[in-house]
């Protein structure tokens, strides 16, 4: 960790399409610019990727993964290598990434923001690698006079998309076990972050990974996104991103050619906090799940349900605790809230606090702009908020807490479920009938109880119903990434 500093004048290295383990001009010649969203400065022009280089790209990636070609014949386990090479390389360029991190994204440079998400990316690959050669199908014993196995074959060839938030950790989870179950990428990431994602890119190469293995394009979602979605030569979709973008991407996945569609979308994740706590580490724990990223987290707790006997204090001491969060540049190292990615995402989470006043909450702090320059949002606590307005339904996508009164477990838990989303979801309290009866009523794909935002590598992270399709990280994460084939074979004769 010494040796991990503050830079922000990061040498920007990267800023070509990275296909078939070379760095290319777009077949327009078109570039766009990517801004740091602390100042609004332009950081760098890039390539800028449409049709044209996603079908150069899907080229790669088919003959890469033609059968016969050197990673179709590769032992499995030399397939994690690979991922184990690329872990350790972006271990050794952490402060690098995480610099560079924090230059296009806007979030902390510290172990809460890009330095904890690039290590957290190689934990994520290395924990893949382990799987490259433990994907197994079974044998099974069907009647007859017969041999049935299955075989987990990769799915192919793999578009993925993803957002902005996390740049470099959305395209690990993506590239990780999908590499891991022998397939190919053709990646997308968001406009705003490319810069990360590309480093990467040179890092898989200086891995020793097949030309065409993985590629990474930089572009912008309605023409370079599109084209992946409606490519008939792409097997699979994986997408991170907006709920709205999602129906999109299924709508076309499904037109093209019935693509396999996984989806990681919105949410607006209850977190309940009974009475019986702890209260001064439940706010502090409550405000985190919520503005951790800048609030930019698609699991983020931006429901706070708080039980009505300590309510008052509870929003209290959650008003004293958002004023003294440090915003400000990210690459000061005692800052926690960076500004927010860019004047779009900002102006739209300013209208939707003033909604919320309009609406009758109560804003306790924040709920301003900050400062001039940048996009900067205070951390914002809204007190009395009701179900039915729209900072209690809407994903905000920024650092703004609403803080609501609940009585008894029955009504809470129909609350929480009353919302299309179902991402996250926490309860708080030391009553473990109650905290069951919650973990299993509440209709999310995680859980936390007496704790918020703990993602691991081994543990699967998806939504119910329009939080998402299928399952990321840990074993179930490679569910998405394979084709189950099953061999039949006539025998003369079975023995048991
Ligand atoms: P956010 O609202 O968080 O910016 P989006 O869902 O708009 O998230 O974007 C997430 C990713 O989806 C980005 O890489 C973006 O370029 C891409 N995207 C946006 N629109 C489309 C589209 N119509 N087809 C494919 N990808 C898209």
């Amino acid at each position: 960790m010494e040796n991990l500093k503050p830079n922000p004048n990061v040498e920007v290295k990267f800023t070509k399409l990275f296909i078939n383990n070379e760095w290319v001009d777009s077949a327009s010649g078109k570039t766009f610019p990517t801004y740091n969203p602390a100042t609004g400065n332009k950081i760098a022009d890039l390539q800028e990727a449409d049709k044209a280089d996603v079908d150069k790209a899907v080229d790669a990636a088919s003959k890469a993964f033609a059968l016969g070609s050197t990673y179709r014949t590769m032992n499995a386990s030399d397939r994690g290598k690979l991922l184990y090479r690329l872990a350790d390389l972006v271990e050794r360029d952490l402060n690098y990434i995480a610099n560079l991190e924090t230059l296009d994204n806007g979030k902390a440079f510290a172990p809460h923001g890009s330095i904890g998400d690039t290590m957290f990316s190689a934990m994520v690959f290395r924990y893949y690698a382990g799987w490259a050669d433990k994907i197994c199908g079974k044998t099974i014993p069907i009647d007859g006079n017969f041999f049935s196995y299955t075989r987990h074959e990769p799915v192919g060839i793999c578009g993925q998309i993803i957002p902005w938030n996390y740049p470099l950790a959305m395209a690990t989870w993506k590239i990780a076990p999908a590499v891991a179950a022998g397939n190919v990428v053709v990646m997308k990431t968001a406009e705003q972050t490319p810069l990360t994602a590309l480093y990467l890119a040179s890092l898989v190469k200086e891995a020793g990974f097949p030309p065409g293995v993985v590629n990474i394009l930089s572009g912008y979602g309605p023409t370079a996104g599109a084209a992946i979605t409606a490519h008939p030569g792409i097997n699979k979709v994986a997408f991170t991103g907006s709920t709205e973008v999602g129906q999109i991407i299924m709508r076309a996945a499904g037109e093209s050619n019935i693509k396999r569609t996984t989806l990681e979308l919105g949410g607006k994740s209850p977190c309940v906090i009974f009475d019986d706590v702890d209260v001064d580490k439940v706010v502090a724990e409550a405000q985190e799940a919520c503005m951790t990223n800048m609030g930019q987290c698609c699991v983020a707790g931006t429901r706070t349900f708080v039980h009505e006997n300590i309510y008052d204090e509870f929003v209290a001491k959650s008003r004293e605790l958002a004023k003294t969060r440090k915003i400000g540049d990210p690459f000061d190292p005692t800052t926690k809230n960076g500004p927010q990615i860019d004047s779009e995402q900002m102006n739209k989470i300013l209208g939707l606090i003033e909604k919320g006043k309009e609406q009758g909450a109560k804003i306790e702090v924040g709920g301003q702009r900050w400062g001039d320059k940048g996009f900067y949002i205070q951390p914002t606590v809204f007190s009395n908020v009701s179900d039915n307005m729209c900072i209690a339904k809407e994903e905000i996508f920024g650092p703004v807490q609403q803080i609501l009164k609940f009585k008894d477990l029955d009504e809470v838990l129909r609350r929480a479920n009353d919302t299309t989303y179902g991402l996250g979801a926490a309860v708080f309290t030391k009553d473990i009938n109650r905290a069951l009866m919650f973990a299993h009523g509440v209709q999310a794909g995680t859980v936390w109880i007496n704790s918020y935002n703990h993602v691991s590598a081994q543990s699967p992270f998806g939504g119910y119903k329009m939080s998402g399709l299928g399952r990321e990280l840990g074993e179930y994460g490679l569910q998405n990434y394979v084709e189950v084939k099953h061999v039949c074979v006539s025998l003369p004769q079975k023995n048991s």
